[in-house]
């Protein structure tokens, strides 16, 4: 498993190996542009040239792409779709260039029509995403903690995105710890976590889950409201070790979102890794259980 975190990309896009590298990750998650502005980023070639040198010196063995905030394919508003489809081809265009493993984006909110309708709107636009995928690049649907119409609250609607588009082999799933959590699945529950699992399983395959965010809640369980916390000081806390420790994510790139207010150190990658010791050790114990009690 690799760890690491969101890391700022501002001065040029490089930048965020040499601070990645400065607290220790192995894995490492940026915005192609400004999250808060549809105004793409020019990368000059260096930039791009550096970005692909520098991780391999570092040793930075995942990078993932968050596109912007602003992105909703499922917007009745025409305008903020187009909008939404050139920033996200933006995005993959840099993806590719800085040899990404992914793009990571949310679909979108249906505001109250409904998810059928908007099943229908965001498909061809994912479909013409899908074509700038390569072997190494894929497109990530991130799981939302279920607030308002917004799409991918449970692995129903993400399935059901995947069946749309024929199970594009690219097509992959980002799962973020808080959002699972707001939207009813209790990441501190081992045996909560493994029918979640089953149910990507059954519904989608678990090829398709590439990478995880792992941040913590400021809301309670199912509370549907996306309100993340530094790890370990919300109300998921060391619970975490169970969602990171879980077998299933064991070859999977692993990156926070959220941090102290003094910033990012070593020490919070030191804490994931920590964490994910203890869940591994929960996770062998579980099992150890389960077959005494065969
Ligand atoms: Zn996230
Ligand atoms: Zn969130």
């Amino acid at each position: 498993m690799f760890f690491g975190a969101h890391v700022s990309a501002a001065g040029g896009i490089s930048n965020a190996i040499d601070r990645i590298e400065a607290i220790g990750g192995d894995a490492v998650q940026v915005f192609t542009q400004s999250p808060r502005m549809w105004k793409p980023t020019a990368h000059n070639e260096e930039e791009l040239e550096r970005f692909r040198g520098r991780r391999k010196e570092a040793k930075v063995e995942a990078v993932l792409c968050h596109a912007l905030y602003l992105v909703d394919l499922a917007s009745r508003d025409r305008d903020i779709r187009k909008k939404s489809l050139v920033a996200l081809r933006a995005t993959m265009e840099t993806a590719r260039e800085i040899e990404a493993d992914a793009v990571v984006f949310h679909v979108g909110s249906h505001q109250g029509y409904g998810f059928k309708d908007a099943l229908r709107t965001v498909t061809p636009a994912l479909a013409s995403l899908l074509e700038l995928t390569t072997d190494r690049l894929w497109l990530c649907m991130e799981n939302t903690a279920g607030a308002g119409g917004t799409i991918g609250r449970d692995v129903a609607e993400l399935a059901a995105i995947c069946a749309a588009l024929g199970g594009h082999r690219r097509l992959g799933v980002c799962l973020d710890s808080c959002h699972w959590w707001a939207s009813g699945v209790d990441v501190t529950d081992g045996e909560a976590v493994d029918a979640a699992i089953r149910e990507v399983d059954e519904q989608m395959g678990l090829e398709r889950l590439r990478c995880l965010h792992v941040n913590d809640a400021a809301v309670a369980l199912g509370a549907n409201r996306d309100r993340h916390e530094v790890v370990a000081r919300g109300l998921i806390g060391d619970g975490l070790a169970t969602f990171l420790g879980h077998p299933t994510f064991r070859d999977l790139p692993a990156v926070l979102e959220t941090w102290p207010e003094e910033g990012l150190t070593t020490k919070d990658i030191d804490e994931l890794r920590r964490l994910h010791r203890l869940g591994k050790r929960r996770a062998a114990a579980r099992s150890k259980r389960s077959l005494q009690s065969d």
